[in-house]
Order: C-alpha cells, then structure tokens, then sequence
C-alpha cells in the first residue's frame, strides 16, 4: 500500500465547478482527476463546490465537514496494490436541506462555470417506456408552482439559472456523470422539458446560455459500509469518517462542448472528442448490462461478493457468451479500441479480489437500470431473430429476486428498489409469470411479442422456483 498526499495549498483554490450529489462514485471519479489536476497552478480556480439535496445526505455531509472536507481514496490495484489518494478538491458543501439559499445562490454565481451530476438514473424522473420527464411527479407539480422555495435538482437549477440571468451572469455548462443513454442529451430534455413548463423566457436563455455535454464514466466504486470504514482505516493507518474505495481502472470520455470554460483535464487523462456515443453504447451495452445480467442470479446463487461470483465459471462463463454473442454484434468499436481486449479488461476487473464489490450494489434499483441497460439492446436481438436464452434467464431471475426475496438457500433479504410503481408491486406480486412483464421497466420493448422469448422465460421461471437459479444456469451453460 503506498499513500499518495496532494501537495497544493488549498488556500489557493478557488471553486468552478458544483457538483450535485456526492456520492462514492463522484468521490472516486470526477474529485480524482480533479485532484490530481488542482496541482497545475494555472487550473486552480477548478476546486469544487459539492452539493447535497437529499435527507438522506446528512451523514456524509457532517462527517466531510468534520474533516474539512478532505478525504481518503483507495484505489484497489489487480495486482492486490493498493494506493490511498488524499483527496483535496472538494473546497466547499452545501447541503440543500439545510440552506436551499445557499445552494441557489452559488449557482447563480458566475465563478461557477460547470454544474455536474451523479444522482443516479432514478434521479432524472423519466417515464420508463417513452423517456419523456415525468412532469406530473407531486415534487416537480411542488417545484413548478413554487420556484423559490424549490425542492428537486429541476428546481433547484432552474432557480439557480433565473437569478444567474437576472443578475446578468454568464452561461454555463451542465455536465452529466451518470450512466444514461446519451447522458447529455437526456439530460437537457429532462431540464428543458421543466423548464420551459416553468419560465419561458428562462428557457430561452437556456436554451442559448447553457451546454449539456455527452459524457461516458466508468470506475467500480463499491458502496462503503460502516465495517468498510473499520477496515480501510485499520488497513491505511486512517481516521476517515467517510473514506471511499474503488477499482483502477478509471474512463471518463467527454464531448467538448464547454459553453464557458473546461478544466484541462486532459493533462490527467480524461479525453475529449466530438462524439461520445461509440463509447457510451460500449460501456453501457458491455460493462453495466453484464453487471446486471450477473447480479441477480449471482444474488440468487448465496453470492454477496462480485469477485467471489467471479470464481464461478458458470456465472463467467454466462457473461463472456452474452458480450460475445448477444451483445457484440450491436457494439461498433470506438475509435482506438480493441473491443476483444475490452472485453477481457472486464472479466478481470469484475473478479477483482482487492475491490470486492457488492452483487447487492448491482441489484439496486433494476426499475431504473434495464431501461438503460438491457432494453435497447434486447429490443435489437428480438427484431434480429437471436437466441434470446440469457435476457429471458435474466428476467425470470429478477423476478425470482423481487418476488420471493428468497436465494437458493433459503435465506431472506431485503430488496432495493426505490422507484417501484404501484402497478410494479401487483405484477410482482402476481402467480402469472406473464404479468411480470408489463413491469414499467420493460416498456421499451415488446416482450410478449416474441414467442421464443415467452417460452424460455416461462420455463426458467418455473425451473427457479422448482430447482433453484444454480439448475437453470448449469443447463443453459452446459
Ligand atoms: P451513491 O448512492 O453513493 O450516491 C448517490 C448520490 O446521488 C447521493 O449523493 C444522493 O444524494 C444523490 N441523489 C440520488 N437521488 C437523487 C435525486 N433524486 N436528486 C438529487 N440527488 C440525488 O451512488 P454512487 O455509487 O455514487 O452512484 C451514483 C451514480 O453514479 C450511479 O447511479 C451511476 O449513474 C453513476 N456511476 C456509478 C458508478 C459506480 O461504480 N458506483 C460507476 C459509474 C457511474
């Protein structure tokens, strides 16, 4: 283990950039690179401004202020290396719950050139089936009738923005970290779409004033837990209340299309280009579908590990044949990548013993991840005519999984799925197997169209429930 200590004076930096949501993820992706560029003299006036808006934040919020905002990264080699990070590029935090003023103020504030974003797919309240923003959602009707005491990052920004304009402030951009199809894009209609059902004039001067860049992220960054904390503390001779750990790989592939000004994060590895999505299909369609395709049976199967599922040549073996055959075909190499090696690059990273990430990390929120994940490219196979035999053994694990929240041993767990609809929890709740699939998540594609589909995800479902996941996944590997 070696530790790696920033070595700028942080009296000299200067905040550009508010990040919402600061979870591990941003902590071990954007405030990395970050961090390492803060060195450069000339780019100092990049620190960042996080902000909070949920309860839920509390902790994390306290324990970063308790430690003046500085915190641990362990990037966990595959090689078993581990290098500890300190972490000096978050300068400020807000939390909305406690002074929505706050944050409001700072984003109508011109040194704040870049608002970026992790908060999660669920986040960007989009209807499952059309994409659309869900404009009836109670807390946006709340943010729409009453912009000044707003509640939502809609609100939030759109107030940001309005006072940024009455003030005669600058554009800037909005800058998408999480894992949505043509993040960027998306992101703009889901604010454009509040927006504009908001304050017109505001939107006008959005529609000129501010940029949404197209982004691909990537880094394992597990969930930590309390006896994370324990262990990473004991581990790197640390008191870090709220220390994040993560992989070594690390991606970020970015549209330059920076309406006021970019960090030259280049110097530090991130790489820019004029079109994203040859990178974002990749890392969707290969790297996030597979995660989901192991999750659940890997949950079903008693695993709680990634790498110790990784030890399963079945469960690699079901992953491999899903990138090569089913996923490959609609994946056109990005410039300067060798999609073979990609694909090897994953398996070794999904197996990394030092990082461990959770299978039940994977398993979160699936509402909101087959959509993004798995849909698109499943609509794909099923107009193609192709052997549909791992979507249907995916969706009747998942069922499995939300249904009777049993694995194959017979232990109980709990599920997390924070956007389950009403309708969701009857179809799951249903003994027709059928019924599932009119679950909001499978919107995009017609399921019950395919009888191919229908016949192995009937039989699979059945089989779980009978023999347990272990049986089916050995026949459809054999
Ligand atoms: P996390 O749970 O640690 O953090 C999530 C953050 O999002 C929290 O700060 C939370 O307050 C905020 N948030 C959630 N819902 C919100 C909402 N409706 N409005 C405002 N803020 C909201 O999760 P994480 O591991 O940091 O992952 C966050 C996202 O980052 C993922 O959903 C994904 O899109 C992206 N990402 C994660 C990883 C990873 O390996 N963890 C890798 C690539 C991309």
């Amino acid at each position: 283990m070696s530790m790696v200590y920033y070595h700028y004076d942080v009296s000299d930096i200067s905040t550009g950039i508010l990040h919402i949501g600061i979870g591990n993820f941003h902590r071990a992706h954007q405030q990395f690179y970050t961090n390492l560029l803060l060195h450069d003299k000339d780019q100092q006036n990049w620190g960042i401004c996080g902000v909070c808006l949920l309860p839920a934040d509390e902790k994390t919020v306290k324990n970063l202020r308790a430690q003046h905002l500085d915190y641990s990264l362990t990037v966990c080699g595959r090689n078993g290396e581990d290098e500890v990070y300190t972490i000096g590029s978050l300068r400020e935090l807000i939390w909305g719950v406690e002074d929505p003023e706050a944050v409001v103020r700072k984003m109508a504030d011109s040194s704040v050139r870049i608002i970026t974003l992790t908060i999660t797919e669920g986040g960007y309240n989009l209807d499952k089936e059309t994409g659309e923003f869900i404009l009836g959602d109670e807390k946006i009707q709340h943010d729409l009738k009453k912009p000044a005491i707003p509640v939502t990052v809609f609100g939030f920004v759109a107030e940001g923005l309005r006072q940024r304009k009455a003030q005669g402030g600058t554009g800037l951009t909005i800058l998408s970290c999480d894992n949505l199809q043509h993040n960027g894009n998306t992101t703009k209609r889901a604010f454009m779409t509040f927006i504009e059902a908001q304050d017109k004039e505001l939107a006008a001067w959005v529609e000129k004033h501010v940029t949404f860049p197209n982004s691909m992220v990537d880094r394992i960054t597990p969930a930590t837990t309390p006896e994370d904390v324990e262990r990473l503390n004991k581990l790197n001779g640390t008191h870090d209340q709220v220390p994040v750990y993560c992989e070594d790989f690390i991606q970020w592939v970015i549209e330059d299309n920076f309406i006021a000004g970019r960090p030259a994060w280049e110097r530090v590895g991130v790489e820019f280009t004029h079109d994203v999505t040859a990178f974002e299909n990749m890392k969707l369609s290969l790297l996030n579908a597979s995660h989901t395709l192991l999750s659940y049976p890997a949950f079903l199967m008693g695993y709680r590990k990634v790498d110790q599922a990784m030890q399963d040549k079945n469960l690699v073996k079901l992953i491999r044949t899903f990138m090569d055959a089913d996923i490959t075909p609609f994946v056109p190499a990005p410039e300067n990548t060798d999609l073979e090696k990609y694909k090897e690059t994953l398996i070794e990273r999904f197996a990394n013993h030092s990082v461990s990430d959770q299978v039940s990390r994977l398993c979160f929120d699936g509402i909101s991840k087959f959509p993004v994940y798995i849909i698109h490219n499943l609509d794909k196979m099923i107009k193609a005519g192709a052997d549909l035999t791992r979507p249907a053994f995916l969706i009747a694990s998942y069922r499995h999984y939300l249904k009777y929240r049993k694995d194959d041993q017979g232990n109980g767990f709990e599920i997390g799925e924070p956007w389950l609809t009403e309708s969701d929890q009857e179809l799951i709740t249903s003994e027709n197997p059928q019924d599932f699939l009119e679950l909001s998540a499978f919107k995009g594609v017609h399921l019950k169209g395919s009888g191919q589909f229908i016949e192995l995800y009937i039989r699979f479902a059945e089989e779980i429930k009978d023999a347990g996941v272990v049986s089916v996944l050995q026949s459809i590997i054999k």
